[in-house]
């Protein structure tokens, strides 16, 4: 049987590094693509990060999406509860040729939580109060009913600490609850796997209640490289299927399709 696979969350323009700058190019965005299509990827969609908005060269973008019909294009929305940063992120999805957009949150404050740099933040502050003001956030993003994605939707436990008094699963619920409010996806995230919680993102129990819910369920490798695109994809298909999803969401110009995997 062919399962139907899709890697909506990767990063030709990385995170900006002075050598991808370099290299950023046709050429080089087709290599995240020809690995796609080597792995079996039936849709490959581009998601560089807003903070690089002025980098993403939707002219080259544009033409890959004409010559490969795999192709589309996102953009991954960084949420912060800064007034000027939203109203840029609500023009912009008006106004860029976005097949969809994942919402993501990064940051806690000014903390980049999710940073190995700033690592040591965990352990000076008390675990319950970080996941609680995460998952805050997160529904904070959710409730902007902007994105059609939500992106790593248990980032917090990157490098492993978890809560001691509080239930994950209660955190998560209310933010589920919204999702499904406002017709909008989770992705599975495989990316989860190369960091130290070395699980994906979010956690089994958290895509059970998604399933729950009747939320549907895109696919991401959050691939910085093209050697990453796809990876752990064809696991993450299995894995939901197993848990029940019988159907995957795609976009097309910001309308939910939902395919037979
Ligand atoms: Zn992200
Ligand atoms: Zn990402």
């Amino acid at each position: 049987m062919v399962l139907f696979l899709v890697d909506y969350h990767t990063h030709p323009f990385s995170h900006g590094e002075e050598c991808i700058k370099k290299q950023y190019s046709k050429e080089y965005i087709e290599r995240f693509i020809q690995k796609a299509i080597k792995t079996g990827i039936k849709e490959i969609g581009f998601a560089d990060h807003d903070e690089f908005i002025d980098y993403i060269d939707w002219d080259i973008l544009k033409e890959l999406k004409e010559k490969y019909k795999i192709v589309k294009l996102g953009i991954e929305f960084d949420f912060k509860n800064d007034k000027k940063h939203l109203n840029m992120i609500k023009k912009a999805v008006d106004f860029l040729p976005l097949d969809y957009s994942i919402g993501s949150v990064h940051y806690i404050d000014d903390w980049a939580f999710d940073h190995p740099k700033y690592i040591e933040k965990y352990k000076n502050r008390i675990i319950d109060d970080i996941y609680i003001e995460y998952f805050k956030l997160l529904k904070n993003a959710v409730e902007l009913d902007i994105f059609q994605i939500v992106g790593h939707f248990d980032l917090i436990k990157i490098f492993g600490f978890k809560p001691d008094n509080i239930s994950i699963m209660d955190l998560a619920k209310p933010v589920l609850q919204t999702i499904k409010e406002n017709g909008m996806v989770i992705e599975v995230n495989t990316n989860g796997l190369n960091k130290p919680v070395n699980e994906l993102y979010p956690e089994i129990n958290i895509i059970k209640m998604a399933n729950q819910f009747n939320i549907p369920i895109t696919l991401g490798s959050d691939a910085h490289t093209p050697d990453r695109v796809g990876e752990g994809i064809k696991m993450a298909v299995r894995i939901i299927r197993d848990i029940g999803y019988k159907e995957i969401a795609i976009f097309n110009n910001k309308n939910i399709i939902l395919k037979k995997i």
